[in-house]
């Protein structure tokens, strides 16, 4: 089970405790989060994450690679839909991709609930 994390800045102490909360099931998963998120997250857990690039700097595209390649099983993205990303082109193609792959994809705290609770029990 290989599993993507990922957040915008307004959303990313939301990530960091929803990791927490459920870092012994997340820890049986194979991670891997965009550059900052991932940083933060390995701070606040004792996860073990692999670090693409800053969403910004091509992270997200790096795991759209991996799905593109059928390497991703899941993908929570917290988005921030309320503030302007510069990389948004990017963004909207790596929640394009999780469609033609038919990758489950949680962009917010419920369906993230829902993924992690489905994929670990
Ligand atoms: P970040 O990237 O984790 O490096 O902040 C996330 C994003 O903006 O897509």
């Amino acid at each position: 089970m290989r599993l993507a994390l990922i957040a915008h800045d307004k959303k990313k102490d939301e990530l960091m405790a929803f990791a927490s909360d459920h870092e012994s099931a997340l820890s049986e998963a194979d991670l891997m989060a965009t550059g900052t998120t991932g940083k933060r997250l390995m701070e606040v857990t004792d996860l073990d994450i692999e670090r693409k690039e800053s969403g910004p700097l091509g992270g997200d595209m790096q795991i759209g690679s991996e799905i593109a390649e059928d390497d991703c099983d899941g993908v929570i993205f917290l988005r921030d839909p309320l503030t302007a990303q510069p990389h948004e082109p990017d963004i909207s193609a790596l929640l394009r991709l999780c469609d033609v792959h038919d990758i489950p994809l949680a962009t917010n705290l419920a369906s993230a609930e829902l993924l992690v609770s489905q994929i670990f029990n």
